[in-house]
């Protein structure tokens, strides 16, 4: 045990590479994009800190290249689900029994690793099984999820700083255990940061993991893993597996042992999940804790003094940078009539230059999106906007499967503000615009608030105080981040902590204490120096 109250290095922001042309960063990343590319890749479970392989191989195909396929995973099966929680319980004394340090130093390392050695490694997987460009991978797989690690031991340790005041005569602590039995961490494929966050955060403070991370996300899971071990992280304590998601939580969440859940993902998996928790909620030895953070239907409202070069570039970046496929992504717009006109030419010329294609070819701003369904779901809600008497395709329209999952950014512009590409999240490159009377600006922040059940990023444009001050306090819950005169993307860890509320999460802000102190159960320590002798107050006499 420790000997010392040590300090930890100040966490600061790493820093972006920017992959300018002829760099010899951007040189080294498509070397290694292309050596991976050609490589088959093979993708383990890793349980017990051991590789297990099964009879069931599932190919792994790049969205930008469907033919092309670069490797495989083992699926695995129940029985995998029962070793990883079985190993994870296994491992959870010895780990809770290590001093903090030496875990912080694992997850400081990994950090370090991750910046170094195996940034190159991290952000091609991203790119080739995610299809983000060198710029959406670097800012996600290298210096977010090195951030997470960086600030989350921060954070840590300043959790275990904050103690209560004591009184003459005692000294009273606080103590930050782990949860009691092993957590359980569910990844979307869209963000490599998140799939490392979520488990490794509890990690940090002591608990035990059963990791399952999106069949989407596969490479950039194994390079985690990867870059874990490597780390020093002893075997048990995450348990990566590579399960049916529905089949893992019935089994998961029925366990006595089950102690919290860490999601990521869409808005009705969680509700699913939280449901079986309700249902189960007899059979466990504690309350679990149960943090979510899903989906979101994003807006831009613009105020008739906003700047429409602002605004206009706000939209393109937010709407579709890595093809409208973050949580936080902008998808619908609320512009005044007045500026409608310009923003919508501003628009049209910055996106007639967006080239679209491979990441392999850093001059890509949009590549593909992640899958046949999804390819087909964008497809769907341009084909009814073409045939809608509601709707007009302004800009875009096209998608094209012939060799990858490409769809054009795509801007609808439509009559009713309660279109369905208006208020249903749709997780691709596709803006939709509500054209509003200037005069009706009051009215349209009330559509604003009211028009999504989620509530995640949202942003004001304006150059009128007195309408921010407005915006701001009408759309109070209409985001769990807001942003005033930029895009409602590219939340930076320990800077804008990230997560929304109503349909969108629980709020738990990832990359946050506020976060942190959801894996722990507090144990309040009260030591009196002299003990009473008697029971008798001064007040019996
Ligand atoms: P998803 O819900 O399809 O999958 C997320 C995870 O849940 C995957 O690991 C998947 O295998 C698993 N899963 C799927 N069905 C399941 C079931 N029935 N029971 C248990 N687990 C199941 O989400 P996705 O497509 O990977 O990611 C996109 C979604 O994630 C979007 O809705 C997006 O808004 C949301 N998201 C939110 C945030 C945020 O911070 N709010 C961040 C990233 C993504």
């Amino acid at each position: 045990m420790s000997k010392a109250i040590s300090q930890v290095p100040l966490a600061v922001n790493e820093p972006v590479n920017s992959y300018v042309p002829g760099s010899p960063e951007v040189k080294s990343l498509i070397d290694t994009y292309k050596k991976m590319w050609a490589e088959k890749v093979e993708i383990p479970m890793i349980i017990n800190g051991k590789e297990v392989k099964t009879d069931k191989k599932v190919q792994l195909q790049s969205p930008q290249d469907h033919a092309h396929d670069f490797g495989f995973y083992y699926q695995g099966g129940m029985q995998h689900v029962d070793d990883a929680i079985n190993a994870a319980l296994a491992a959870k004394e010895a780990w809770n029994a290590l001093g903090w340090e030496q875990r912080a130093a694992i997850f400081l390392k990994a950090a370090d690793l991750l910046a170094g050695p195996y940034r190159d490694v991290i952000n091609a997987a991203t790119m080739i099984g995610q299809s983000k460009n060198v710029h959406q991978a670097e800012i996600d797989s290298a210096c977010e999820f090195i951030d997470f690690l960086r600030f989350n031991v921060e954070f840590m340790t300043e959790m275990y700083s904050e103690q209560p005041v004591s009184d003459n005569g005692i000294w009273n602590r606080v103590e930050y255990r782990p949860l009691e039995g092993f957590c359980f961490a569910v990844t979307p494929f869209n963000f490599t940061a998140i799939s490392g966050n979520l488990p490794t955060c509890m990690a940090m403070l002591g608990n035990v993991v059963v990791w399952k991370p999106s069949d989407k996300q596969v490479y950039s899971a194994k390079v985690i893993m990867d870059v874990l071990t490597e780390a020093g992280l002893p075997a048990g304590v995450i348990n990566m597996i590579f399960t049916d998601g529905k089949e893992t939580a019935e089994k998961v969440l029925a366990h006595k042992d089950f102690a919290g859940l860490h999601f990521t993902g869409s808005t009705k998996v969680f509700q699913g999940m939280w449901k079986m928790i309700g249902d189960n909620i007899h059979n466990y030895r504690t309350y679990p804790r149960i943090v979510g953070e899903t989906g979101g239907k994003d807006f831009v409202i613009a105020h008739p003094s906003a700047n429409v070069e602002a605004v206009a570039t706000a939209l393109v970046r937010g709407a579709f940078e890595y093809q409208g496929q973050k949580c936080s992504a902008a998808s619908r717009a609320y512009i005044p009539k007045s500026l409608w006109a310009d923003v919508k030419k501003v628009m049209e010329a910055q996106m007639a230059t967006i080239k679209i294609g491979s990441p392999e070819d850093p001059s890509n701003f949009v590549n593909a999106v992640i899958d046949k369904n999804s390819f087909e779901k964008c497809k769907g809600y341009i084909t009814r906007a073409n045939e809608s008497s509601e709707a007009t395709v302004v800009i875009g329209g096209t998608c094209d499967d012939s060799k990858g999952w490409f769809v054009h950014p795509t801007v609808i512009e439509t009559t009713n503000p309660q279109y369905e590409s208006m208020v249903e999240e749709i997780f691709g490159p596709i803006l939709s615009v509500f054209v509003y009377e200037d005069a009706e600006w009051k009215e349209t922040l009330k559509l604003v608030d009211s028009s999504s059940p989620y509530s995640l990023t949202g942003s004001v444009f304006s150059q009128d105080r007195y309408a921010i001050a407005e915006a701001y306090k009408a759309l109070e819950n209409a985001s769990g981040n807001f942003y005033i005169n930029d895009k409602p993307t590219g939340a930076v860890v320990g800077q804008q902590p990230f997560g929304g509320g109503r349909a969108s999460g629980t709020n738990d802000k990832a990359g946050s204490k506020m976060n942190l102190l959801r894996w722990t159960s507090v144990r309040s320590v009260k030591e009196t120096f002299v003990s009473p002798k008697d029971y008798k107050y001064p007040y019996l006499g």
